[in-house]
């Protein structure tokens, strides 16, 4: 462990440290919205945070940033190939009423053809570090967000606040281990460098955004970078898309009487987010000249049953013939995926969870948190739908075991508690494709998220981790 025992249970420093901690956290703008007013800024508090940086080791760290220009390609590759996508979703939709949903948009512009060559991919790619029986140490991928990753603009805030709570507890050595971060900067590179291909200096970037807004101030940092380049920023959610939004003849999407070039999408990626109105503001999105971050087709690459079936022998291979370098560093980062498709493979997944149902985590098409299914909820869950196609909307995946650590976590309303910690590093990656020419493929930077080991589940927005850094160790 990187800071030592004495200085996470000497009370007096830690009262001071928690004091010092909230305000130079309100200082940097690392901030949220309040859960009273989540749709005003007269009121703001800090985001969720831990008091420490956390220990990673160096070479993992690397290993994640190495990978993440492969991870780009992949995905973008992913969202070329309908016919892998028709497959490896086909057992999904039958019974994944909102991934179906969203596959009939993508059946849709398929058909109609794609009226925008122009691709931005804002992703990151998250892990946890297996521990080994041995102490070693694995970078194993949880998941990739395709859509409304979030946390690259407060991200960058938070390095400047672990430093200067190091410093003030005395620990100047460590304070160098916690690097510069600017995944904002690199989140709005890539949006601008897509907004300039559309090539018309009125048109704006929408944001397309939730209707609850309490993580406004991460979206500000990037829409900050997006206005210093003079590149004009709106913020709408699906209801006025809906109500003002229109196509003109040659599909350019029009909202409230304005031109938008790119719609970034920070919303969409969970049933509740929808109304009919809202799938319809959607599919009239997608049909659009506007750039859209990210297309039907690069969202369905984020989805959990993909992440599987590229698990399968001989798939990355496919998207990579001329890159075995490519296949090995990615496939490095895979846990064990399992299908849970009718037939004998998906049987076997289902005796294999029944047997040690500790060993994994049960997952639906999903996203936000909150979702995945552990321990004897698997047992449970697996029993009622293990003899029905309903399974199929569910994939298997290894349990990861990182190795805990001690750290305090800031939480508005909450009181200070030392806790047993779990990890979860993210990577964020952007590109910018026109036709086929990759323009631009960039690791944007970092997040770290830690939460206590009590729970299994749930990000920061679902209210269980909070925004930490990496010490490097
Ligand atoms: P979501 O799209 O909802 O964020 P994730 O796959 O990231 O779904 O899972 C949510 C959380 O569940 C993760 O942040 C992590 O804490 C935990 N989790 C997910 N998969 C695993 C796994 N294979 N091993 C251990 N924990 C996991
Ligand atoms: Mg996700
Ligand atoms: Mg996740």
């Amino acid at each position: 462990m990187a800071l030592p025992e004495d200085v996470l249970t000497n009370g007096a420093l830690i009262r001071d440290l928690e004091e010092v901690a909230k305000d130079i956290a309100l200082l940097h703008g690392v901030l949220m919205r309040t859960k009273e007013t989540p749709n005003s800024s007269e009121v703001v508090s800090y985001a969720p945070f831990t008091l420490f940086p956390s220990p990673v080791p160096r070479a993992v760290f690397h290993q994640a940033l190495a990978v993440q220009p492969h991870f780009n390609r992949l995905v973008d590759r992913i969202s070329q190939d309908p016919n892998f996508l028709k497959e490896a979703l086909a057992s999904t939709i039958k019974v994944d009423d909102f991934t179906a949903r969203l596959f009939s948009i993508y059946r849709h512009v398929l058909q109609e053809g794609r009226s925008q060559s122009i691709v931005v991919g804002l992703n990151r790619s998250d892990y946890m570090l297996d521990q080994g029986p041995d102490g070693s140490t694995a970078l194993k991928q949880i998941e990739i967000n395709t859509i409304a990753a979030s946390f690259g603009g407060l991200s960058s805030r938070t390095p400047d606040v672990h430093r200067h709570i190091l410093k003030v507890a005395g620990r100047l050595e460590e304070q160098k281990l916690v690097l510069d971060n600017n995944p904002a900067a690199g989140l709005a590179r890539a949006l601008a460098k897509a907004w300039e291909l559309y090539g018309s200096e009125r048109a704006v970037v929408m944001f397309l955004v939730e209707d609850v807004q309490m993580n406004i101030y991460d979206h500000r940092y990037v829409e900050n970078e997006l206005w210093n380049r003079n590149i004009p920023v709106i913020r709408r959610r699906f209801d006025d898309v809906y109500k003002t939004g229109s196509l003109d003849n040659d599909k350019r999407l029009f909202v409230d009487g304005k031109e938008v070039a790119i719609v970034y999408f920070r919303n969409g990626y969970m049933p509740q987010n929808y109304t009919e109105q809202s799938w319809e503001a959607r599919l009239m999105m997608e049909r659009s000249l506007a750039v859209k971050c990210p297309d039907i087709s690069t969202h369905l690459a984020g989805t959990k049953k993909v992440q599987q079936e590229l698990a399968r022998p001989g798939v990355l291979e496919k998207f990579f013939p001329d890159d075995p370098e490519a296949v090995t560093q990615i496939r490095a980062t895979f846990a064990g995926l399992y299908t849970l498709d009718m037939g004998a493979e998906g049987d076997k997944t289902v005796a294999m969870a029944l047997a040690n149902p500790d060993q994994f985590v049960l997952k639906p098409q999903r996203e936000g948190g909150g979702n995945n299914i552990y321990g004897a909820d698997i047992c449970q869950v697996l029993e009622s739908v293990k003899d029905s196609t309903e399974r199929t909307a569910y994939i298997l995946m290894d349990k990861i075991q990182p190795q805990p650590v001690h750290n305090y976590l800031l939480r508005r309303g909450s009181p200070l508690k030392l806790c047993t910690c779990l990890s979860e590093l993210g990577v964020f990656g952007t590109y910018v494709r026109q036709g086929t020419d990759m323009l631009l493929n960039e690791c944007a930077g970092h997040l770290l998220r830690t939460k206590s080991a009590e729970h299994s589940d749930g990000g920061v927005a679902a209210g269980v981790a909070v925004l930490d850094n990496p010490l490097l160790v």
